[in-house]
């Protein structure tokens, strides 16, 4: 018999932990799948943990790891991935966002179709802030247009994949993981389904604005160095103009030696203006090397407390 392993990041979801595990036990599958559930504990401060336990001793199908601290979403992924045995393995949220009952649905598609993966995206932005909404419209936007990568706008986390795939992601051992990104950057053939939004059922979301923004820029930064190139653009520009600028300088000192001199809050302008375009720019070229600075330490991507 197959197995499917699926993989759920936890961090302060003692309200939800049950409720998901009850909705799951009642999804029922199209053919006799083995399962095989992965509770990754992303250092909880609340009662996760004890639910947790509680339901693996219940239910051998259900494991779990605990962090010994909170490490993020994506290093509670690659922790479920490392650990998910599965011939499917899928992940998703705790909170219900992403519905059980669609998994027999993805199964089957990903059987039939011979998919790599079956991913799901939300039909809208409904319910979402008017803000979060441009913000997050115009990231996918630039990222498809700067980046290789090729992501559906809406597009969430759950999904589905065959152990290949499973495999290939898990090669990639970056520090920083963007897993939007690195699923679609290891290739392979994708399918979307597109979902009606849900609210989560219990508890709240951990993400604040800033948090979602601060993520979205080290997705960028990860993927693309593209900003390198445009500071190298300014500055070649920059120094193209300032040459024009000595030329014309030289020229009328040689040619028009009593014009008055006059400009000086143009110079100031001036000055302001690269001495800006040069911090601006040492600020880009550090954000790479800070990246470099923290993938070349190597540390482990998440510690573990304990598990079973
Ligand atoms: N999560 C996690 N670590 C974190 C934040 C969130 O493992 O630091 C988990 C959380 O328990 C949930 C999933 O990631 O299962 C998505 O989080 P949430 O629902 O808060 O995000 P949203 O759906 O609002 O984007
Ligand atoms: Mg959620």
């Amino acid at each position: 018999m197959e197995t499917l392993s699926i993989i759920i990041p936890v961090y302060n979801e003692e309200e939800t932990i049950n409720i998901f595990y009850e909705t799951l036990n009642k999804v029922e599958f199209n053919q006799s799948i083995g399962l095989e559930l992965w509770f990754i504990d992303d250092g909880s401060k609340d009662h996760s943990l004890m639910e947790l336990k509680k339901l693996s001793e219940k239910d051998s199908r259900v494991h779990y790891v605990s962090f010994s601290r909170n490490f993020g979403k994506e290093a509670a992924l690659f922790a479920g991935l490392e650990r998910a045995s599965g011939d499917y393995v899928a992940v998703m949220d705790v909170d219900l966002q992403d519905p059980p009952e669609l998994l027999p649905k993805m199964l089957d598609e990903i059987k039939e179709n011979d998919y790599d993966s079956v991913a799901t995206m939300r039909k809208d932005r409904d319910g979402e802030s008017k803000i979060r909404s441009f913000f997050a419209r115009k990231f996918y936007k630039w990222m498809n247009k700067i980046t290789s990568l090729k992501l559906v706008d809406g597009a969430r986390d759950f999904r589905i994949m065959t152990r290949q795939m499973t495999d290939s992601v898990l090669k990639m051992r970056e520090n920083k993981r963007f897993s939007k990104g690195l699923f679609n950057w290891v290739g392979f053939d994708t399918h979307y389904l597109a979902y009606e939004n849900r609210e989560r059922v219990a508890g709240k979301t951990s993400w604040s604005f800033w948090g979602l923004m601060k993520y979205a820029i080290e997705g960028f930064i990860s993927f693309s160095t593209a900003p390198l190139t445009l500071v190298t653009s300014v500055g070649a520009f920059s120094f193209v103009l300032s040459l024009i600028g000595a030329v014309v300088v030289i020229v009328r000192a040689i040619f028009f030696p009593h014009t008055s001199t006059f400009g000086w809050p143009s110079l100031v302008v001036i000055i302001l203006f690269f001495s800006g375009i040069q911090l601006l720019s040492l600020g880009i070229v550090g954000r790479y090397i800070a990246e470099i600075y923290m993938e070349v330490k190597d540390r482990p991507i998440y510690l573990v407390k304990e598990e079973k």
